[in-house]
């Protein structure tokens, strides 16, 4: 019993004997899959093939996003240049008509260009803006017979031009010198009284010479003042010649010099200056030009058909045009510079 081969075999060896069995089994068949896993395999082959299309396909997209980006700042930009320039053109085309709807045309008019090339008339190189209203010349805002303000603009007097007058007084004072505010911010309504008083006493054509009509004050800016006296014996006196010789340095200029009343439309006014700031009130003063001559504008009434005219405004006032003893023609009187009785007293625009 002990000797039968079978069963002689110790149960460890045969289990290794069937062991041996099974691992030829798989040894053959090693390198032939089966259907399953075959499946498998090309299952998996499928999705590697199904991730790079993918990830293809979102390179692709991503590609096509940002060329759309791309394209559509390009037409932004190219749509800001034509709007800019589209702009310009509006702005020198507005210029240009209020230029020629002033009737009196002087030899120091410079012509807004409307042609854009800057070959042909180099000189006309000033940027005009309206906003609101308001005229702005190289970021100047201008303020006299051409260009009104709104009836309802009202800032007050400027803080800057306030510290300016501040500091300049300061100056003055330890050059034993007293400079006050005779008037700064004037309102359309108190330019309006000012105005109609003169135009009730003298007429319309008198009131232009000696006042401004409401809406075309330059205190109406709130970027003005009248100095002490706004009489003509100012200007005679050290204040004066003070203020003439130093105001540049605190931002101001005389805004209505002697000897440019045909531009500016105003007589000599010794006490009017007006804040512009440091560096272009030096180089107005440098350069002894009035502001319209730096600005290259013009300054008179328009009255022109739909303008305001000294006769319509003469109706809605209910006053005479002519002054006693005055004239219609009276405007080009006040453009040469002639000054007028010293009995009236100045009360300034
Ligand atoms: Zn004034």
């Amino acid at each position: 019993m002990i000797e039968n081969d079978n069963r002689n075999v110790p149960e460890e060896e045969r289990a290794v004997n069937g062991a041996e069995t099974a691992i030829d089994y798989y040894d053959l068949s090693r390198y032939e899959l089966s259907p399953e896993e075959k499946a498998r395999e090309e299952m998996i082959r499928q999705r590697i093939r199904d991730r790079r299309r993918a990830a293809e396909r979102r390179r692709i997209k991503r590609n096509r996003t940002l060329v759309l980006i791309v394209a559509v700042v390009l037409v932004f930009i190219l749509c800001r240049g034509c709007y800019a320039s589209y702009r310009k053109k509006r702005d020198e085309k507005q210029a240009k008509a209020k230029a020629s709807q002033s009737k009196v045309v002087k030899p120091t008019v410079q012509e807004i260009d409307t042609d854009s090339s800057e070959e042909e008339k180099p000189q006309a190189g000033h940027k005009i803006q309206q906003v609101d209203g308001l005229t702005y010349v190289d970021g100047i805002l201008i303020v006299n017979k051409t260009y009104p303000l709104p009836k309802d603009y009202a800032p007050g007097i400027s803080t800057a031009a306030q510290a300016a007058f501040d500091d300049m007084t300061a100056a003055a004072f330890n050059d034993g010198l007293y400079l006050y505010v005779n008037s700064g911010f004037r309102s359309y309504d108190e330019q309006y009284a000012l105005y109609y008083s003169y135009a009730l006493d003298r007429g319309i054509a008198e009131a232009d010479r000696v006042s401004s009509r409401p809406g075309y004050s330059e205190h109406q800016s709130g970027l003005c003042f009248d100095v002490n006296s706004t009489d003509f014996s100012f200007s005679d006196t050290a204040e004066a010649r003070w203020l003439a010789a130093h105001c540049a340095d605190y931002g101001f200029i005389i805004r209505f010099p002697k000897g440019k009343e045909a531009i500016t439309g105003y007589e000599y006014e010794s006490w009017h200056i007006r804040y512009v700031g440091v560096d272009i009130a030096k180089e107005i003063t440098s350069k002894g030009l009035c502001l319209e001559e730096y600005l290259g504008v013009t300054s008179s009434y328009d009255d022109a058909p739909d303008g305001v005219s000294q006769q319509q405004l003469a109706e809605e006032m209910g006053v005479t045009v002519d002054g006693p003893g005055g004239s219609t023609d009276t405007d080009a009187e006040s453009e040469n510079g002639t000054y007028y009785d010293e009995g009236y007293e100045s009360q300034v625009q």
